[in-house]
C-alpha cells in the first residue's frame, strides 16, 4: 500500500530532493513523456539534477517536444542514486521496466491516473478524475505556484490532449480545457501539436494496409478486433492509432487490437464506448481506465486472442 500524499506534498518531496530521477512508462506515450519532460524543466529551472528515464524505445514523432533530447535509456547493471525516483503516468511497478532495478533512491514517489493503480510506490499522487496525468502536472504547478514557459506548456499541453484524445473522449472535463487553455497563454499552437501527433510514416500507413483485413467481429458484432501477426510486427513502425478503426464503428462496445510482438508474447489494446475494460485488462495483470486499457498475455497470437474472448465473453 502507498502513503496517499496531497499536492502540495507532492510538490514538497521534490523540492526537498537535489538528484530526482523522473520515469516514464514503457511504450512510452505523449502523456508520460510530456508529464515528465514538464517537471523536468520546471525542476531544472528550480537549481535541480534531473534524470528522465524511459527504458523503451521513444517515437519519432516525439521529436517535437522540448527537451526530448535528455530522456536516457538505462544500461541494464548500472546503477544510478538519487534523492527521489518519481515514476509518472505508470499504475504497477513492471512498467518502468529496469528503472526500478538501476536506481536506488530511499523512495519511490508515484504520480498518476490510472483507476487500476496498484499501490506500489512508498508515496502516491492518484486523480482518477484527471483525464492526464498532464493535468495533474498542471494542478502542481498551480498549488506550487510553479510558473510555466514555453517548453512546459508545450509539453503538458501534450500530455493532456495526448490521454483525452484532442478533447473527444469521455475523460474530458471542463478542467481538462481549462488547463490546457490556460497553456495556451504561453505560446502553445494546438494545431502544431495535432499535427505532430496526427503525423504517421509511410511504413504505418502501409501497415495499416495490412492489419485492417485482420477485422474480426464476435459477440454480435459487440466487439471487434484487429491483429498485427509477429512476421508484420516491427517495434520501428508506430500502431498506437489503429485502435481506432475497430473502435469507431456502429454497434461495436470493445475494440481490440492485438499485436505478437514476439512468438509467445501478445501485446492487447483495448477501447471501449461502455464496458470496463481496465478490468479485463488487470485479469490479465495489465490495467488503464474505464474505457482504455491494456496488457500483455504471454502466448501465440491465437491462443491470446482465444484467452482474451473468453474474458469478454464472461463480462459481457
Ligand atoms: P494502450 O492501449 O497501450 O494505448 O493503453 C491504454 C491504457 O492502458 C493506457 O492508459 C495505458 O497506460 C494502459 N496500459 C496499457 N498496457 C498496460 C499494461 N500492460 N499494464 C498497465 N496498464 C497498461
Ligand atoms: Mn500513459
Ligand atoms: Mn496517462
Amino acid at each position: 500500500m502507498s502513503s496517499r500524499i496531497s499536492l502540495q506534498e507532492t510538490g514538497n518531496l521534490l523540492l526537498q530532493a537535489q538528484k530526482i530521477v523522473l520515469c516514464c512508462h514503457v511504450s512510452p506515450d505523449g502523456d508520460t513523456l510530456g508529464s515528465a519532460l514538464g517537471l523536468m524543466h520546471i525542476l531544472s529551472r528550480l537549481g535541480k539534477d534531473v534524470t528522465v528515464f524511459v527504458d523503451d524505445e521513444i517515437g519519432r514523432g516525439f521529436g517535437f517536444l522540448p527537451g526530448i533530447e535528455h530522456c536516457r535509456r538505462p544500461e541494464a547493471d548500472s546503477k544510478v542514486q538519487a534523492d527521489v525516483l518519481a515514476v509518472i503516468d505508470a499504475s504497477s511497478f513492471d512498467r518502468v521496466g529496469i528503472v526500478g532495478e538501476v536506481v536506488q533512491a530511499p523512495f519511490v514517489l508515484n504520480i498518476d491516473h490510472h483507476i487500476s493503480n496498484t499501490e506500489f510506490a512508498d508515496y502516491l499522487y492518484l486523480d482518477t478524475a484527471a483525464a492526464a496525468t498532464g493535468e495533474i502536472i498542471c494542478d502542481l504547478f498551480e498549488e506550487m505556484q510553479w510558473q510555466h514557459d514555453e517548453a512546459t506548456a508545450l509539453c503538458l499541453y501534450t500530455a493532456i490532449s495526448t490521454d483525452c484524445g484532442s478533447f473527444r473522449y469521455s475523460n474530458t472535463t471542463r478542467k481538462t480545457m481549462q488547463r490546457a487553455a490556460l497553456l495556451l497563454d504561453y505560446g502553445v499552437q494546438p494545431s502544431i501539436i495535432s499535427d505532430n501527433l496526427d503525423m504517421r510514416t509511410r511504413e504505418t500507413v502501409e501497415l495499416l494496409s495490412k492489419v485492417l483485413p485482420t477485422l474480426t467481429f464476435a459477440f454480435e458484432n459487440k466487439v471487434a478486433y484487429i491483429s498485427i501477426a509477429h512476421e508484420l510486427y516491427n517495434k520501428d513502425i508506430q500502431t498506437d492509432s489503429f485502435v481506432s478503426y475497430p473502435r469507431y464503428i456502429e454497434g461495436v462496445d470493445i475494440a481490440i487490437m492485438f499485436k505478437a510482438v514476439e512468438e509467445k508474447v501478445t501485446r492487447v489494446s483495448m477501447r471501449s464506448s461502455h464496458t470496463d475494460v481496465a478490468q479485463i485488462a488487470l485479469s490479465f495483470g495489465g490495467g488503464g481506465h474505464l474505457r482504455a486499457a491494456g496488457c500483455t498475455i504471454y502466448a501465440p497470437l491465437e491462443e491470446a486472442q482465444k484467452q482474451l474472448l473468453e474474458a469478454i465473453r464472461k463480462v459481457l
